[in-house]
């Protein structure tokens, strides 16, 4: 028998699971109650299957974590890790009798050791929270999902999250050290350390990062800090067509430019984002383009003044600066509420596509079609310096035809992706929401090699089934 994602189910009745586990973890927080699950059924991610688990821990210690994965063994129940539950791939979906383990009470900043620039946490830290500790300090931690004041480092960790800072600082993988992690049998191990530098034996660390709680339960990470950095500088180019815009981010790396932040907006996210906040954009414009630099103060300028003169070559229409920290953090916090500033128009379907930096105008002349082929409404930001897109997909609420017209634009996006020599997922991950288009993208001798791992960790298939790899 097998559940809706084709992974096992409990064995015997949840109840006796229940029994036990209070038998052996009298201390675990641990709801049943059908109210409390209905909220630990889905992530962020419409239109993707969801069931409900029969219970959900919240467990404080490792030990806990490695006691309930040995007894959801013993009885093949699937296990799901989950943070925040703010993604967008539908990693973190319930399962329809299964364990969902949620990291929230498991939130402790352990250790911040300025001498090797490292800080020990356990996985429900939240994002910002780390952030906030460490520059307390005069340290920075790089990794800036939009979502950094929910989202947290276990969830990172599980999607090998990108941000807004990734363009210079690279996404949540180059910021980990070593990881403590429970495997499916119940074992803990530990990968990497707090050594810059350490290549004895296979990256395990880094076969773990991404893999969405899949191969291991993350129940520990040593992260990489920097010095923090001067305060940002802030710059606004609005462009009066998207391929300009789309030109301009192509132009920037070659004219030997490393902004902090390249990020676009295009014309419905300006609108949106406006309406929302009310920050006085150029509402005509097609595109924007937010450019940071965070080099010391006189370098900043002048990077921000060659990223003007590269955007007017391109064509943009105007270019402000942001008058002081305040009005750049607003400009910044606009761009990461994005995607609540469209859900105020109908059900939004984030995509997360990713082309050579180079190939940005293309791909946005790609989804343009895609979008109005389909006749839905497309709003598209995102990470353009890491050529990192996310067309936002916004249908009605009471759209009967939304799946199958959302299935259909996927599959049209994902091969537009791949043909410019891209990915399906940047940063948001296969979870459940790309399952079927995995060997697309990697070919079948990949998704054959990443099965064998799967295998090897976890050969119960009891580790999120479902997620990631389709069904064999
Ligand atoms: C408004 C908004 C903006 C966003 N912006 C960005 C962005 O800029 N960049 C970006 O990359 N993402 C972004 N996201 C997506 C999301 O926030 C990230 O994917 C984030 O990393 C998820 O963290 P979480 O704690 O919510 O994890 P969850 O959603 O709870 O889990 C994510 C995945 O990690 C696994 N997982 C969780 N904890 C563990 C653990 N301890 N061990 C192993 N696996 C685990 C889960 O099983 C799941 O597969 C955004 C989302 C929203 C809603």
């Amino acid at each position: 028998m097998t559940t809706t994602h084709g992974g096992p189910v409990a064995a015997l009745p949840g109840g006796a699971f229940l029994a036990e586990i209070r038998a052996r973890l009298p201390g675990l927080r641990l709801l049943d109650d059908p109210i409390d699950l209905e909220s630990y059924r889905r992530d962020e991610t419409p239109y993707v299957a969801a069931g409900r688990p029969l219970a959900v821990a919240l467990p404080t210690e490792t030990s806990e974590v490695a006691e309930l994965v040995r007894l959801a063994a013993a009885r093949r129940v699937p296990i799901v890790p989950r943070g925040a539950g703010t993604g967008l791939s539908g990693g973190a979906n319930g399962i329809e009798g299964g364990l969902t383990i949620a990291f929230t009470r498991m939130d402790r900043i352990l250790e911040i050791d300025d001498a090797n620039l490292v800080a020990v946490v356990q996985p429900g830290v939240v994002n910002a929270e780390l952030k906030r500790a460490v520059a307390a300090k005069g340290l920075f931690y790089a990794p800036d999902p939009a979502s950094y004041e929910t989202c947290t480092i276990g969830g990172n960790l599980g999607t090998n999250a990108g941000g807004l800072c990734c363009v210079k600082y690279g996404q949540t993988r180059d910021s980990v050290l070593g990881l403590e992690v429970v495997l499916a049998d119940g074992s803990i191990v530990r990968t990497g350390g707090r050594n810059a530098k350490d290549v004895a034996g296979y990256s395990l660390t880094h076969l773990i990062v991404g893999s969405q709680g899949t191969l291991g339960i993350v129940t520990e990470a040593t992260l990489r800090l920097r010095p923090a950095p001067p305060a940002r500088l802030t710059l606004l180019a609005f462009f009066a067509d998207v391929d300009a815009a789309g030109r301009a981010v192509a132009a920037l790396a070659p004219a030997g430019l490393a902004p902090v932040t390249l990020e676009l907006l295009d014309h419905e996210t300006i609108l949106a984002v406006d309406d929302a906040f009310g920050l006085g954009l150029d509402r005509d414009a097609a595109a924007m383009l937010l450019v940071e630099s965070d080099l010391p103060a006189a370098a900043a300028a002048a990077e921000l003044d060659r990223a003007e003169r590269e955007a007017l070559a391109c064509g943009a229409t105007s270019v402000v600066r942001a008058a002081d920290a305040t009005e750049a953090d607003w400009l910044r916090q606009a761009r990461r509420e994005a995607l609540h500033a469209l859900e105020r128009q109908g059900v939004v379907k984030m995509e997360d596509v990713v082309v050579p930096r180079a190939r940005v105008p293309e791909l946005l002349r790609a989804i343009t079609a895609i979008a109005d082929r389909h006749a839905v409404r497309c709003a598209t930001f995102g990470h353009a310096g890491d050529g990192n897109l996310h067309p936002n997909f916004v249908f009605a609420p009471d759209d009967p035809s939304a799946e199958a017209t959302l299935a259909a634009m996927q599959d049209e996006l994902y091969r537009a992706a791949i043909e410019l020599g891209g990915s399906m997922t940047g940063e948001h991950g296969v979870g459940l929401a790309r399952v079927e288009w995995l060997e697309l993208q990697r070919g079948a001798d990949a998704v054959r090699v990443m099965r064998a791992i799967k295998h090897a960790l976890d050969p119960l298939g009891i580790l999120n089934p479902g997620k990631v790899l389709p069904p064999d």
